[in-house]
Parts: C-alpha cells; structure tokens; sequence
C-alpha cells in the first residue's frame, strides 16, 4: 500500500529530521492549498512531539491516540473562523498566557495555529513576542494557504515546510510506481480525473468511487437538515471496507472544503464555523482511518462528530 503521505514524501522527510536531530524548531509553517493536508500534519508533528513509541509518531501509544482524539492536554489547537482576520489578538493572548506554563505530561506544549493567514495584524505582533523569545517547551505549528499573507517579521522566525496538491504528471509517476502492471493510457486517464493517488488508484481499481460520492453527497444533505442517526444511516450504505471509509473521508474533506469557500461569500446551508469544525473532525477522523482503527467503530465516530460540528452556527 502507498504511504499515506505518499505526495508529502519531502515534508516527511523533514519531519524526521527534526525528530531524530532532537532539534525541533520553536515554530514552524506548514504552507499548502487547501486539499494539501496541512491540518493532518500538523497533528502528526503534535504527535511525533508527544509519542512515547519507538518511531514518533507511532500512532497507537497513550500520547499519539490523545492528540489525534483532540484529547492531549499539551497540544492545543487555534483557528480564525475561515474569513480574513478573523483570528484575533484575544486568542493569542490567552496563549501567552498559558505557554509558560509548563507541560502536564508531553516534554512540550504544542500550538497549532490554523489558518495562520487570517490573524489580525495585532494578533501577528502579539504573537510575534512569544516567538521572540518562545519559552523552552513551546512549540508553534503555523498552517497558512500561502506564506506571504503573514508578516515579514513572523516568517522570520518560521521554519517553512511546503505541501503540495500533485500535478497530473505527479499522480501518473507515482501510478507507474505502485501499478507498473496498469496500461500506461489508463493510468493517464485516472491521473487527470483525480487530485490524489488515493483517487486515482479508486478509479483504476474499480473501488466504487461512484457509490462513494453518492454516499457522500446524502451525507452532506443529512448533516445540513437530518438527525444523527439518518446520517448514521448514510454512512452504514458505504459497507466495511477500509478504503472506501477513506475514500469517502477524502471526498467528503474535498466537497466541505469547496462548500466553505462559498460560505465564505454567504452562499449555501452551512456557516463558515460549521464546515470549520466538520473540516476539523474529519481530519481527526481520517487520520485514525489511516491508522487501521476499527471502521464500523469509526463510521459511528464519523456521524456524531459530524453531527456535533453542526452545533451553534
Ligand atoms: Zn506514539
């Protein structure tokens, strides 16, 4: 099977290196479009700093199953509502406030910052102190669409980890890698319809990727208008299969991501906050997906978590 970083394999790499170099910058910038992943690697590093395994992250210690269930008392997670400054100085504040403490039980006390872009310039400068002198244990994992949208004097002080959605030619390449058997046309065809390996590889697999948007798209009507259960309903159609939860993950992710664009602009059922906090569970979510957590269990997560992302709007 493919590495589930498969088209990050650089941003990996540098992962390591921090991890093993026992030198892990005070803030780093996870830079990528939407779609690239920035949010699930954010958490991987959080893990990588908390595990307690042999190969941070391990996934599967005490540490690693904490940060990925939202759960770690060290790894805190900020966020503007999607919209331009919408990220402001109270938030960082409270931050300050709490980052000289020291950790309750991870060596480090891990911020993610999430859509970076959307700090109020007040917000960066206040920022800005901390990471001029970020106390021992503090750590900063920015994510931002683009790196330019932040102050000069905050990209300083970052460390830039770029992520990248794959061209077309990317996807063929590694196709070539993982299915040589494949007829190189049909690799070609399934490369240009799909944005990720994982699609591309449903496709010429004949994995359903049909069933899978039909699903996701009730899926998307249910959480705008139905109960949990009737969610729940849609979601048991899919069947047990791990690729296909995965792929519907994915799918879902692209379809909420596009849908928050337009709420942005004050079109369709559900406020920027809403497919926020959906966007955030489902990253969650698919990274346990990918750790081979049990898939009925995690359909069920999947629908309460969608669910309570409808909360307040
Ligand atoms: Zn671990």
């Amino acid at each position: 099977m493919f590495s589930k970083f498969y088209y990050n394999q650089r941003a990996l790499e540098t992962l390591a290196a921090f991890t093993t170099g026992g030198r892990f910058p005070h803030a780093v910038l996870l830079e990528g479009p939407a779609g690239s992943g920035r949010r699930t690697f954010a958490l991987r590093m959080a893990a990588a700093l908390t595990c307690r395994g042999e190969k941070p992250p391990c996934g599967s210690c005490p540490q690693c199953r904490k940060v990925l269930a939202g759960q770690h008392p060290d790894v805190e997670l900020y966020g503007g509502d999607g919209g331009r400054r919408s990220f402001h100085i109270e938030t960082i504040r409270g931050i300050r406030q709490g980052a000289y403490i020291r950790p309750n039980e991870a060596p480090s006390r891990v911020y993610i910052l999430a859509g970076a872009e959307n700090m109020t310039v007040q917000a960066q400068n206040s920022l800005l102190k901390i990471l001029e002198e970020p106390p021992e244990h503090a750590v900063f994992i920015l994510t931002a669409e683009n790196r330019n949208l932040l102050l000069p004097t905050i990209l300083s002080r970052l460390q830039v980890i770029r992520l990248d959605r794959l061209t077309p030619e990317e996807v063929a390449a590694a196709l070539a890698e993982l299915l040589p058997e494949q007829p190189a046309e049909q690799r070609r065809w399934a490369a240009e319809n799909s944005q990720t390996i994982g699609q591309a590889l449903t496709l010429l697999q004949g994995g359903g990727q049909g069933k899978v948007i039909a699903v996701a798209d009730r899926v998307l009507e249910q959480m705008a208008h139905g109960s949990e259960y009737a969610l729940l309903a849609e979601l048991e159609k899919l069947g047990r299969k791990r690729e296909d939860l995965l792929e519907l993950c994915r799918v879902l992710r692209q379809k909420l991501s596009r849908q928050l664009t337009q709420a942005v602009a004050g079109e369709g059922a559900l406020s920027p906050r809403q497919l926020m906090r959906a966007l955030e569970s489902l990253d969650t979510l698919l990274l346990q997906v990918e750790q081979n957590g049990n898939v009925l269990l995690l359909t069920a997560l999947l629908a309460g978590r969608l669910k309570a992302a409808m909360g307040s709007r």
